[in-house]
């Protein structure tokens, strides 16, 4: 059975949160699929890094690589390339990059 970030213990929370506040509420991005998601659905993989919470991403290679990040961290890293995005993100739409090379 997968196990979710929700189901974690606080002080497991602590050393997998990506956002910064450790809330299941928060919203990450994934840079594999494009798409948002609660930090408490994401999935705590065997590598021991979050995973992303859509069945149907595969990311490519390494499973160990860690493809998620903070919604908000990233939206204001990103700046411009980012600058259309919501500020809450809605479950299963993809939200590109603008100028991304990839
Ligand atoms: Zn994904």
């Amino acid at each position: 059975m997968k196990k979710l970030y929700r189901d974690l213990t606080q002080e497991a929370k602590a050393s997998y949160g990506i956002t910064e506040d450790r809330n299941d509420e928060s919203w990450v991005y994934c840079t594999t699929c494009d798409r948002a998601m609660k930090q408490g659905d994401c999935i705590v993989g065997e590598h021991g890094v979050m995973q992303c919470a859509y069945d149907d991403c595969m990311p490519e290679g390494n499973l160990a690589f860690q493809s998620l990040y903070g919604w908000d961290a990233l939206q204001q890293e990103l700046g411009g390339e980012a600058a259309h995005w919501p500020e809450k993100p809605e479950w299963g739409k993809r939200y590109e990059r603008r100028g991304a090379s990839s």
